[in-house]
């Protein structure tokens, strides 16, 4: 019996050829030509108005969080159900997270419950636009607007992915908000092994990121011979990848439209063949909201309570198929609850109790998935 993997990172072919061809360019620091071809190509490609790679997405988050001066005792409003670096970027400045709950439709952010989370400390908004799938980016917009916040995107798994607003217009996601974070984790759409980019979009912060991101010198001014030298002008760290990891990423930026296509056909097969199976009640297939784009980063299914989530996990695995869920919300992480009280979010509960992520992967063939899922799901329902 074929073992069949929940993730399996997709290689173009080319990523070999540039990285020698980086090799022998001489030059495999930071901000190599791959550097410049990727943001090049991001910037075209989505409009963009200043892209930045950096080593991870994690790092583009805490890029951000020195951006806006996340101080101690600023509140920052984000999703409970997300990865831990939404919310790390920002404790690390000394932020204090708050939570908002999950939406009943979708695990994204209620956005109608941000409201009355706004406190005076309260600082951004981190909109995590989970499986790829936009927020609501009008209503946070519009209460950045009316409360004077900024909105940082964790669009880390939201590559190609759009948004529709009541204007009409179809925005990129990480072009809404002030800044956004991307990431090229091996787990996502497009990847280099470990990667990640932060784009700005406000560009009061145009100058400070390139600073921050070069340990807190003027080094790029320098290098675009606009400063005869360069010196320590700020705080800052290391966030820039060597162009060894550019060069990959680039080829696989090369192939983002034959990938996202292989991505939404096995979406779409998962999503039609699990359909009339949806009808017994079990689970809930994935709903997509009328302003979003679906960019097949994630298939994944709710189930109705975490016992049958539990019994489809097992007898998925006796049939060498590996699904995973995820997340362990934040607001009920060990450390986390270390130093805050316990906050009640019914709908992050939920989809960390039912939700499953189903295999994912370039080369999958999800036929072999559906017919183990039919069968269990028949034997669940003669129960
Ligand atoms: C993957 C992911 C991250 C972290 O990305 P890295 O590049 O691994 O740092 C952050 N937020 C979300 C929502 C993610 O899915």
């Amino acid at each position: 019996m074929e073992t069949i993997v929940f993730n399996k990172p997709y290689l173009t072919g080319k990523e070999g050829h540039y990285i020698y061809q980086a090799v022998l360019s001489g030059k495999i620091s930071g901000d190599g030509i791959f550097t410049k071809r990727c943001h090049e190509l991001f910037e075209k490609k989505y409009g963009y108005k200043k892209c930045l790679l950096t080593t991870s997405c994690t790092d583009a988050l805490e890029m951000a969080a020195l951006l806006i001066n996340i101080k101690e005792g600023d509140e920052v409003i984000m999703p409970s159900y997300t990865f831990v670096s939404t919310a790390n970027a920002f404790v690390l400045r000394g932020a204090k997270i708050v939570f908002c709950d999950s939406r009943k439709d979708h695990p994204g952010m209620d956005e109608d419950q941000i409201e009355q989370l706004i406190t005076k400390q309260t600082k951004a908004i981190v909109p995590v636009h989970y499986a790829g799938v936009a927020c609501d980016m009008d209503k946070i917009m519009a209460l950045s607007k009316k409360y004077n916040l900024y909105v940082i995107e964790d669009a880390a798994q939201a590559i190609d992915s759009y948004y529709t607003g009541v204007d009409g217009i179809k925005r990129p996601l990480g072009s809404i908000g002030h800044l956004a974070a991307f990431s090229f984790h091996e787990t996502k759409n497009i990847m280099s092994g470990e990667g990640g980019m932060i784009v700005i979009n406000d560009e009061q912060f145009f100058e400070r990121a390139e600073v921050i991101r070069e340990k807190g010198t003027n080094r790029s001014k320098f290098f675009r011979g606009e400063v005869d030298k360069y010196g320590w002008v700020d705080i800052g760290s290391s966030f820039l990848p060597s162009d060894i990891i550019a060069a990959f990423l680039y080829a696989q930026l090369e192939n983002l439209d034959e990938i996202q296509q292989r991505r939404k056909y096995i979406w779409d097969t998962y999503y039609n063949g699990l359909k009339s199976a949806a009808e017994s009640g079990l689970f809930k297939l994935p709903e997509i909201p009328n302003y979003a784009t679906n960019n097949s980063h994630m298939f994944y299914l709710v189930f109705n309570n975490s016992d049958t989530r539990k019994e489809v996990i097992s007898k998925l695995k006796e049939k060498n198929i590996y699904s995973v869920f995820h997340y362990i919300s934040l607001h009920k992480s060990k450390f986390h609850l270390s130093y805050n009280s316990e906050v009640e979010l019914e709908y992050t509960d939920k989809y960390s109790e039912c939700l499953l992520r189903l295999p994912m992967y370039f080369e999958l063939e999800p036929k072999v998935v559906i017919d183990a899922l039919l069968t269990i799901f028949n034997q669940l329902n003669k129960k």
